[in-house]
This record gives C-alpha cells, structure tokens and sequence, in this order.
C-alpha cells in the first residue's frame, strides 16, 4: 500500500504525548484561513519555491523538461505552475536548497522504516502521530500505518478535524489510542467562511468517540477578530464538557509561522493575528471556570501565559 507523505518529523514535541514521530498525509478537504500548512492541502505532490534561497543559478531553466522555470529581464525567477507536473527534476538539481517536492509517494514499510529509526523513545512515553492535511482523506493508507505501530507496540494518535462521516473514522480505531482534534468554531456559518465545511460531522462524531471510550485531546487555533470571543468559546466548551475520556482543552493561538509556505506555492499569505494576551487571558478564564483543563500553546508575546494552565491528567 503506497500514500503520499509530505514529511515524516521527527522529535515532536506537539503532536501529542512524549517525544513523537508525526507523519505528515497529503490532502484536506477544509481550506482553513490560517492553516500553517498549505502544502498538505492538495492531494497531489507540489512544487515550493523558496526565492529568499535563489542564486540565479540557471540551473532549474537548464533541466525543466516542461520549460517551465524563466527569469525575466528584471531578473525575477518566474515558474510556470500551471505546466508543472511535480517530477522534481529541477529541485534535485537545485544547488541552493531554493526547490523542494512537498509530497512524496511512500509504501507503509518505508514510512515504518524511517518511524523505527526512533523506536527508543516510543517505549519512554512517545509515539506515532498522523497528520495532515486531514489524515482520513487517505483513509486505508493511514489505517496501514497505525496498524503496523499498534503491531510494533508503538502508542498512536492522530490529528483531524472530525469533519467528515464516522465512517471514515471508525475503520481507524482500532489501532489508536488517542484522537487529537480541533474544534475551530461552534458557529456553523463561522466554521464554514473560515474553514470552507460544515461542522456538523464534528459535533455527531464526538458523541459517538465519546461512547468508543477513546483518549481525546481538543485544541481551537484561537484568530482575532474570527473566533476569540468568550460567546464561542463558552459554546465550545460545553460541548466539550460532557466528554469523559477528554485528557485536556488546548488553546493554539495564531502563529504566522506558515506564511513562507504561501509564498513558496505562489499564493498569499493570511493575514491574520492572535488575539491580544488580555484577550487571551479572558478566554482561558472562561474555559477554566467551567472546570477545563486548560493547555495554552503560547506565543512569545504570550509567554507569561505559555505553560499549562489547570492540572492536566
Ligand atoms: S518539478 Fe518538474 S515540471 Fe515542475 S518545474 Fe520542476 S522540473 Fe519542471
Ligand atoms: S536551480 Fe535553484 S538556485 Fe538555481 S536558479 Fe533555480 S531555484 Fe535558483
């Protein structure tokens, strides 16, 4: 069974408990404002070009069999992306680090080779997380992937937004041990101008994870001016509440830090911010009240506020 991989990182420290390996799948069906990373989006692998790299080689022109690399008379390197079908001949050839494939076909035992690489820390604590993109969008790939962790006693999790039919879910269970999944907005309009999808597959699935008795870790991406009112997350915790297998609420405040990748694919950046600490610290009164326990993902503006707020399990 072959998939497409986008990355495999090593060392994770956020994508669940202990220190990870995260496969990174290829493919979303939402298309969040803030996504921190728009090369998983497209199923299909893609082409980054990082100019701040560039030499002005020539190199890529040289070997393009579609043509499709021009530098104008300015002097700008141009590409022409809608010719480009991914072969990677020029980022190969590339002496600068200024091309790269995002997206790479991978069979289950060369990914399990590079995840075995790592075994030791597995059996202090860490694992194996899916990520995306969404992870379910290569549904049977990913069910192989954790089926050969569970087989290897390697603990698994994956990231998703549990915005899709169970039935895409339900086949991946028995071989996790923990979902970790966002809940962007309780407003169906908002979730839907900000993300592209209706949530209301996210509100029917928890019920039914809550019943599974699966570990579960929610996060929000917390955007000003979009979702960080005490209103939204108000609502959202008290869908959360009734969960009984919940470990901890994650708060991720927004971080511009994929804003390069746009570029790199030749699109705009969001412009977008996080919310303001005293904002910040509202909502983070308003989800400990109701008696969450409280992570916040802080940024350096809100390092006052950055470690775990509440008792974690
Ligand atoms: S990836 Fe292939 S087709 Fe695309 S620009 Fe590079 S050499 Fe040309
Ligand atoms: S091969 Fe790399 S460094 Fe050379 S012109 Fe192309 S992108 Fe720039």
């Amino acid at each position: 069974m072959t998939g497409i991989v986008t990355d495999i990182q090593r060392f994770s420290l956020h994508d669940g408990p202990g220190i990870r390996s995260t496969v990174f799948l290829k493919g979303c069906h939402l298309h969040c404002a803030w996504c921190h990373n728009p090369e998983t989006i497209g199923l299909s692998p893609e082409l980054l070009f990082y100019a701040q790299n560039c030499i002005g080689c020539g190199e890529c022109v040289e070997v393009c069999p579609e043509q499709n690399h021009h530098f104008d008379s300015n002097g700008s390197h141009r590409i022409a992306r809608e010719h480009c079908r991914a072969c990677g001949i020029c980022s190969g050839r590339c002496p600068a680090s200024g091309l790269r494939i995002a997206g790479k076909r991978m069979k289950v035992e060369g990914v399990m080779a590079e995840i075995l690489e790592d075994e030791a820390f597995y059996h202090e604590g860490g694992g194996v997380t899916l990520s995306g993109g969404e992870p379910v969008i290569q549904a049977k790939f990913a069910r192989e992937i954790l089926q050969a962790c569970r087989n290897a006693g390697i603990h698994t999790a994956i990231e998703t937004t549990l915005c899709y039919p169970w039935s895409r879910l339900e086949p991946l269970l028995p071989a996790l041990d923990l979902v970790i999944f966002d809940i962007k907005a309780f407003d169906s309009g908002l979730h839907r101008r900000y993300t592209g999808a209706d949530n209301h597959w996210l509100f029917k699935n928890l019920a039914l994870l809550n019943r599974s008795g699966k570990a579960l870790i929610a996060r929000t991406p917390l955007i000003a001016g979009i979702n960080d009112s005490v209103a939204e997350i108000e609502k959202i915790v008290a869908v959360l509440k009734p969960l009984r297998h919940l470990l901890y609420y994650e708060f991720l405040p927004y971080h511009p830090l994929g804003t390069g990748k746009y570029a790199a694919l030749g699109l705009p950046a969001p412009r977008l911010r996080a919310p303001d600490a005293e904002t910040l610290r509202l909502l983070a009164d308003t989800a400990l009240s109701a008696g969450m326990k409280l992570l916040i993902n802080g940024t350096e503006e809100h390092h006052e506020i950055q470690q775990p707020i509440g008792t974690l399990a």
